[in-house]
């Protein structure tokens, strides 16, 4: 085992989730789902982090301030669910993941999560976010069917969230066919809400919603590099909760 996974193996509130999908995985047959790795030759895929030496101090409560502040501040942002739209131009594009809480925290899990699970899925889960969501576009524009906008949408922030949270190691195919599903619900949304829209509004929050996986990439790649994956998970829970919000309310 690395000396890194020892030194990230901290207890944390939402371990039993983490064990109880491990113990799933690891019912299934063999080459089904990937055990989690126990030594370099198998985690190929997904080389070991290298976090820096553990220097405590300043920085360190700094970045947990931060951890803390953002995942209580996602929680409230939750109660503005989904703002409606004025036009369906690029600006309004651009601006629509960041204006809804329920895209918002959702792409942030997915960046956060790639983090988390490292290797190719730094790319393949957001990519396959962004593919899934212009073809759930293209459908709900043209072919709208009857399908409920809003809790797949919801169940994929909490879903997201929670896997986050749990520190989940889905196999990378997993993870792409699960998050290419929710990508799926998000862009299925837009298409519906966007009736009449040109290339525009597509093309705005295409940008916008790489850009908050780039985000979610950035934060759980430097907060593990602080060697404080627990702050990663901690952003997952305020996303899971969020969603939870979200749903009740
Ligand atoms: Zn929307």
């Amino acid at each position: 085992m690395q000396e890194s996974e020892v030194r990230n193996t901290k207890p944390f509130p939402l371990d039993g989730v983490g064990v109880g999908l491990g113990a799933l995985a690891n019912r299934l047959p063999k080459g089904v789902v990937r055990r989690r790795p126990c030594c370099p030759v198998n985690s190929a895929d997904a080389p070991p982090l290298q976090p820096l030496p553990h220097r405590g101090g300043e920085a360190c409560r700094r970045l947990r301030q931060v951890a803390f502040g953002l995942a209580f501040a996602l929680a409230p942002a939750a109660a503005q669910a989904h703002p409606g739209h004025g036009a369906f131009d690029l600006a309004h594009g651009l601006a629509h993941p960041f204006s809804g809480a329920d895209h918002m925290l959702a792409m942030l899990s997915v960046g956060l999560w790639a983090a988390l699970r490292g290797g190719k899925a730094r790319f393949a889960w957001p990519a396959a976010f962004v593919t899934a969501m212009v073809a759930g576009f293209a459908l709900g524009r043209f072919q709208p069917i009857a399908w409920p906008v809003e809790p797949p949408i919801l169940a994929s922030v909490i879903v997201l969230g929670a896997l986050t949270a749990a520190q989940a190691r889905l196999p990378l195919a997993v993870g792409v066919t699960l998050i290419g599903a929710f990508g799926v619900a998000h862009g299925y949304a837009h298409g519906i809400e966007a009736p009449g829209s040109g290339l525009g509004f597509p093309l705005g929050f295409v940008l916008s919603t790489a850009a908050l996986h780039a985000i979610g990439l950035g934060a759980g790649a430097l907060l593990q590099r602080f060697g404080r994956p627990e702050l990663v998970r901690l952003l997952g829970a305020g996303a899971a909760a969020g969603g939870l919000i979200l749903a009740v309310a």
